[in-house]
């Protein structure tokens, strides 16, 4: 038996796997997991070049085992094993890389059929981190390689001796560790599993040891992954039907996507996978979305933003990068040139797609687009290079409906003001108004729309947004002046009769006679106004800085209007008060005392039909 030191720089590198490298303890299933997948596809690989050999009826497998008794977990592979050395080298040293070596062999087989080099770093010593030691009990598949044994017990200390071991492989032992007993549930290591090795290219199985449903059903028994997982096939053999499948039993989410993107790039890196739109049933929904990031087949994390733009967040999808290494830092990932380019050429495929579907089934994006405006739209303000892009085929849905471009709304005027609607019911008497001058209007009620439209003006030269109720537009009135002397003195009976000096009011000749006053407010108070409450508590204060810019603005051509001077005192008063408030009325709810009053005054007026 041999004993040594585990080489590595620092002394103390068990506390830190312990505690600081992995912040989440149930990585090292994943690493041992995936190690056996390794030596799995390093076998075959070996063996298609006739380097090793595999058995007939062989099936090559990858066994977890729990046995809650003896408190271990062994995680078992016919792989390619180790020789004693190779113990030594690759995990012992653990400054050597098995991968690199590998690599330095049979690159040019690697080349040809893609990547089979795992991930670089400290894997195999994740199994430290519930365990208090761990045993590797190894036959490599060379030809009169002897089987070798290495046991540890958590200290920088080793030992290597023969094993017994008779079949082609590696069994790892974990000798769980008293504060970690929960791994020794079987349930705990199926939802582990789940997680980690769903898709994993090599079979891998879960049993309880001592268990005798385990034995009885040994035929039965059922892989825990899916080896072929539908993002590594070629999009041209997947089928509708596969795709919704496939995001039914991911996502657990039973509504059926509206469409996905399937990603396959080989040229400059590796890439595939599959990115889904989902339906989505409320404006908060769009915070749900959720996207797997898997590195040749091993799940690394969900919604990795320094890889996927912040704005997919909103889709669902895996994505699968054999290139990026598993255990990498935050800091490195958003430093990384690489990981820049991965996460550009996602844009850029979204973009794509959304084009495609605009130019070849404009009618299936009209209907798509309730649900994914917001992520549109989200991802045009975060990223420029994809408004760029998308920007011809931004729809805004009309008052009657349709959905149409920017460029269908403004046509060949002169004049780049869009009418918007927030609340169509609340600003329907506005809506109605311009409606009537031939004026459309294009529904805006999302939070996020404030945003946009503030964006587009900021990159569309002369583009205006005007909510229906910013102002009176030249085409409303009939063109009459109206002397000073006039409308100074409506503004006046008004201003007594409101009691309000400070109230701002103008007077205007309607093309619409039957419309006494209308409220307007102005579109950049307001905006200021949204601005400041979206920010929230931090901001409270400050909001009452900018006063609601309301102007009451007088109908000339109005009978009521013209007849003002005519009325005695208390009919003035009444008329002025209910004028003011039905204009009011048709741009927000009255607070309680004014309703109170209008419910009265309306009273009154009945009383006096009668
Ligand atoms: P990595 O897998 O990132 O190279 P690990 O620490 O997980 O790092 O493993 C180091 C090396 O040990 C591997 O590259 C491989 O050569 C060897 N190794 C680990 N587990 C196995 C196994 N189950 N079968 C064969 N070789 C293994």
């Amino acid at each position: 038996m041999a004993k040594g030191n585990i080489s590595v720089n620092s002394e103390n590198i068990f506390p830190i796997i312990k505690k600081w490298l992995y912040s989440d303890k149930d990585i090292f299933l994943r690493e041992l997991v995936s190690n056996g997948c390794d030596a799995i596809t390093k076998l075959k690989k070996l063996s298609n070049i006739g380097e090793a050999k595999i058995g007939e009826d062989e099936k090559l497998r990858v066994d977890v085992i729990v046995d809650k008794e003896a408190k271990t977990i062994t995680i078992s592979d016919n792989g390619i094993g180790m020789t004693e050395e190779e113990i030594d080298k690759y995990i012992t040293q653990i400054a050597f890389s098995g991968a690199s070596d590998f690599l330095e062999k049979y690159k040019e087989e690697n080349e040809k059929d893609g990547g089979i080099i795992g991930h670089f770093g400290l894997g195999f010593y994740s199994a430290f981190m519930p365990s208090t030691s761990v045993l590797i009990d190894s036959l490599s598949y060379k030809d009169g390689a002897k089987p070798a044994k290495w046991f540890c017990d958590g200290s920088m200390e080793y030992e290597m001796s023969e094993g017994e071991r008779k079949e082609r492989g590696t069994t790892i032992t974990l000798f769980i560790a008293e504060d970690s007993k929960e791994f020794l549930e079987e349930f705990t290591l199926r939802q582990i599993l789940n997680k980690y090795c769903s898709f994993l290219p090599v079979e891998v199985y879960l049993a309880v040891a001592n268990n005798e449903e385990n034995k009885e059903n040994e035929e039965e028994q059922k892989p825990i992954n899916d080896i072929n997982p539908l993002w590594a096939k070629s999009p041209r053999d997947c089928t509708d039907e596969e795709y919704k499948e496939f995001y039914t039993k991911v996502f657990m989410d039973f509504n059926e996507p509206l469409f996905w993107i399937h990603l396959n790039v080989d040229f400059p890196f590796n890439l595939k996978g599959i990115l889904y739109f989902p339906k989505l049933n409320h404006e908060f929904a769009t915070n749900e979305g959720q996207i797997k990031l898997y590195n040749n087949q091993v799940f690394v994390a969900d919604n990795v933003k320094e890889v996927i733009p912040e704005f997919l967040m909103l889709l669902k999808g895996t994505i699968d990068c054999p290139d990026l290494p598993l255990n990498v830092s935050r800091s490195f990932l958003q430093n990384d040139g690489y990981v820049k380019k991965i996460s550009a050429h996602i844009t850029k495929k979204v973009a794509d797609k959304l084009c495609e579907l605009f130019k070849k089934e404009r009618e299936k994006f009209n209907t798509y687009w309730e649900d994914i405006n917001m992520f549109i739209k989200y991802g045009c303000i975060r990223d420029e290079k994809f408004y760029d892009k998308v920007k011809d085929i931004m729809l805004y849905k009309d008052v009657d409906g349709n959905y149409i471009t920017l460029t269908d709304y403004i046509g060949d005027k002169e004049d780049k003001t869009i009418y918007y609607v927030s609340n169509e019911a609340q600003q329907a008497q506005y809506v109605k108004m311009l409606k009537e001058q031939g004026i459309n209007s294009v529904l805006l009620p999302a939070m996020i729309d404030s945003h946009f439209i503030s964006f587009i003006e900021s990159k569309e030269n002369g583009v205006k947004f005007m909510r229906v109720d910013a102002k009176i537009s030249d085409e409303l009135t009939n063109g009459e002046e109206i002397s000073e002397e006039k409308s100074n003195s409506i503004i006046e009976k008004f201003k007594k009769n409101l009691n309000d000096d400070a109230l701002k009011i103008s007077v205007k000749a309607f093309r619409d006679a039957n419309i006494p006053a209308i409220m307007t407010l102005s579109e950049e108070s307001r905006r200021m106004q949204e601005i400041y409450k979206s920010y929230g508590q931090q901001f409270a204060g400050m909001s009452g800085m900018f006063n609601d810019d309301y102007t009451l603005v007088l109908n000339t051509e109005n009978g009521l209007i013209k007849k003002i001077d005519t009325m005695d005192e208390d009919m003035q008063k009444l008329v002025c008060e209910h004028i003011y408030d039905l204009a009011m009325l048709c741009n927000k709810p009255l607070g309680a005392e004014s309703m109170t009053k209008f419910v009265e005054r309306n009273n009154t007026i009945l009383q006096k039909l009668i």
